[in-house]
């Protein structure tokens, strides 16, 4: 037997492993006791992992070879890779000379990895001259990238796992970790252990697993968080909690923030967020006064129309008490796929360009024109996930490339998705399983590795830099995702740049990375210092790491100095909004959506192991037990659940920890198993039919977390 040091490819945690490997096929799976982020822990679905790799699994799911459909209606049949990408290349080359660059797409993946993302990224914005490249990051974590830019000056998770260790208060935020992160989540409870005094306040509209272990939980109105912290720093000026002496030494813009916060008095805050008074103050307190303070967030802050005001509102807390920059506190955003951090860095979002530049800054464009060796990049923004897929709706983009994540189950409002990729003249579809709804609508079907057989390296939440290592061969005639990119690429410059070089002279992933890593010096995440041995000798790394450094930084900001024009952080005075589709007669309930324990996104591959389904065994509608008495429904009805864009239909079940009017569905459910149909009557399936997808004006995010239903009985 052999062992291969490599990552888990599910959570942001970005945990270690060691692939066992019998010849060519993976027997099992260990968590890696060397690796930083977990110390040999794994969760249910990582210790799973190798189970999901079973030659059985693999005939029943995985793409092995490029197929392409002669009409949409078609069995799709094999074709060389050169072929297909020739013919791939023809189509676009020709789409983007009748109607421009920005007639195509790139729609991308946090699950990616960093030279994946890099190749993709420079196709789009250097070859092309599109930036219409975007990725499902943008459901995850795009409000927590803007709240970091606009308050701290870089998106760049200030704190690191360790300092679980030494905080004294934990503010979680719309997250449920217990579930979401499970093996950082075992740290959290390990440290509480030792540390008795540590005070935890969970805020969430559920009383989750993780609200469990809260010495107070704020169970507030969905969307409300940016008035919950308003209410709390309201408080601290009244009651003097606040560090004056780090808001004149370190920060602007707090008298602003002071005026607008004269309003969140106590009682005010207690009534918008449906909260007691006292708890408000309460919280204020531990989080100003208890000691190191760290606030650990995910999607009920992102995911939210007001999702880039509650993530700076979260960070002005920090700030005006000094709790950031030091042991144990500052806020910190869990990621939650695993290589999010790593597209952001390589800058591979339709508003973002190369490590972590600004597309709106014309000196940060040419620098990333001359690092690529074209004229110029795009200087007008890219569609974002949801314009990407109503632009193709609309008809302005025709061709989409997708790769690696299946917006045909994962997007809000479904039936836009589904109109655009009917309409759009031309769909690539990069996916190591067949089994994806998406697949369905594909032209043309590229089969990439994955996890097991890539190679490459990942960003996990704590900014550490993880090397993916190969297993197995690549199995069947699949390819890796930089090396589908690049030989498209190359089969598309000869149609768009005759007779000049090749922009993407890449032979293995190594030369990717050292291209991204030359692209980073003197930026925030400057690795100029980690080399490929480095990462191989010394194992995961955590950014910045710059020439001549022997180590990355555990946390940021020690010193005070943000990197911002004048060196001081910014509060935001950004205001409150409600969300964007409130409960009304019609539609008297908030659906809210999210993560199981045990299942992983669309279920491409959780969904292959049987016992992945003893926690939660079918899709249900979680109400609590008066709406449901109410309503005269029993455990297991079933019920249709309509919004004002569709209905499914599924059986109900009882939820105290739901509050009132307030109901939950897991976000895993496809085709095979939620049925449901648009409120113009196509056929759909999934709980993405109902979602809605108004998003932040800021960071683009939609409002996963909030849609207004009405239910009835079946
Ligand atoms: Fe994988 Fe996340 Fe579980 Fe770690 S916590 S084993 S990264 S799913």
């Amino acid at each position: 037997m052999a062992e291969t040091r490599s990552t888990c490819p599910y959570c942001g945690v970005g945990c270690g492993v060691l692939i066992q490997t019998e010849g060519a096929q993976i027997t099992g799976v260990r968590g890696d006791p060397d690796h930083p982020a977990n110390f040999g822990k794994l969760c249910s679905k990582g210790s799973t992992l190798h189970l999901t790799a079973t030659q059985s699994v693999a005939e029943q799911t995985r793409l092995m070879h490029p197929l392409q459909r002669q009409r949409r209606d078609a069995a799709p049949e094999g074709l060389s890779w050169d072929s297909a990408l020739g013919t791939a290349a023809e189509r676009f080359a020709s789409i983007i000379g009748q109607h421009g660059p920005d007639a195509v797409g790139f729609y991308v993946s946090g699950q990616l990895l960093t030279e994946d993302y890099y190749v993709f990224n420079k196709l789009a914005k250097g070859l092309i001259g599109t930036n219409n490249i975007d990725t499902n990051s943008r459901l995850c974590m795009s409000s927590a990238v803007a709240g970091y830019k606009l308050t701290l000056g870089a998106d760049a998770p200030p704190a690191c796992y360790d300092d679980v260790n030494h905080a004294n208060c934990l503010f979680f935020v719309g997250s449920n970790a217990a579930w979401a992160h499970p093996v950082l989540f075992r740290r959290i409870e390990e440290a509480r252990a030792a540390n008795p005094a540590m005070k935890v306040i969970v805020a969430d509209p559920r009383r989750t697993d993780t609200a469990e272990m809260a010495d107070l939980f704020l169970p507030l109105q969905p969307g409300t968080d940016t008035m919950l912290f308003h209410g709390m720093l309201h408080t601290m000026l009244w009651e003097g909690w606040i560090d004056a002496d780090y808001i004149e030494r370190h920060t602007t813009g707090f008298a602003e923030l002071k005026t607008l916060v004269r309003e969140a008095t106590p009682e005010h805050t207690a009534q918008i967020c449906g909260l007691r008074k006292e708890d408000i103050r309460q919280a204020a307190q531990w989080f100003a006064q208890s000691g190191p303070t760290l606030s650990l967030y995910c999607q009920g802050l992102n995911q939210s129309v007001n999702g880039t005001a509650k993530n700076a509102a979260l960070i002005n807390l920090h700030l005006a008490t000094g709790q950031i920059g030091k042991p144990g506190a500052g806020p910190f955003s869990l990621t939650g796929q695993p290589n999010a951090m790593g597209g952001r860095e390589v800058g591979g979002l339709a508003n973002l360009l190369s490590a972590h530049r600004d597309l709106s800054n014309p000196a940060h464009r040419a620098e990333v024109a001359a690092l690529w060796g074209v004229e110029s990049v795009p200087a007008q923004p890219g569609k974002t996930a949801i314009e990407m897929f109503q632009a193709a709706a609309d008809g302005e983009i025709k061709a989409l490339w997708i790769a690696c994540t299946n917006p045909a189950q994962s997007l809000p409002n479904q039936s836009t998705v589904r109109r655009a990729l009917e309409r759009a003249e031309y769909v690539v579809v990069q996916e190591a399983f067949a089994t994806t709804a998406t697949c369905a609508f594909a032209d043309l079907l590229l089969p990439a590795t994955t996890w097991g057989e890539k190679e490459g390296t990942v960003t996990n939440s704590e900014r550490r830099i993880s090397r993916v290592r190969p297993a197995v061969p690549p199995p069947g005639n699949t390819r890796h995702d930089w090396q589908i990119a690049t030989q498209f690429a190359q089969c598309l410059e000869p149609l768009l740049r005759p007779g000049q070089p090749t922009l993407f002279p890449y032979a293995k992933a190594q030369d990717i990375w050292n291209e991204h890593r030359e692209s980073t010096r003197g930026r925030d995440l400057d690795i100029t210092g980690l080399s490929w041995t480095m990462l191989e000798d010394n194992g995961p790394q955590q950014w910045p790491l710059k020439e001549g450094a022997q180590q990355g930084k555990a946390r940021l900001y020690e010193d005070g100095q943000f990197p911002t024009p004048d060196g001081r952080a910014r509060f935001s005075a950004l205001t409150w909004q409600p969300v964007a589709e409130p409960r009304t007669a019609r539609f008297p309930f908030s659906l809210n959506t999210g993560r199981l324990r045990d299942q992983w996104h669309g279920m491409s591959r959780t969904g292959q192991l049987g016992r992945l389904f003893g926690h939660v065994p079918e899709p249900c509608l979680q109400m609590h037990p008066q709406d449901m008495a109410r309503r005269a429904l029993g455990e297991g009805d079933l019920v249709h659940i309509t919004s004002p864009r569709g209905t499914i239909i599924a059986p109900v079940q009882a939820d105290d920890s739901l509050a009132l009017s307030q109901l939950f569905m897991a976000l895993h459910w496809g085709g095979e198993y939620l049925s449901g149909k648009s409120s113009t009557g196509e056929r759909l399936a999934g709980v993405n039919t109902l979602t809605n997808p108004a998003f932040c004006p800021l960071s683009k995010q939609p409002e996963f977390k909030h849609t207004a239903v009405k239910v009835l009985k079946a």
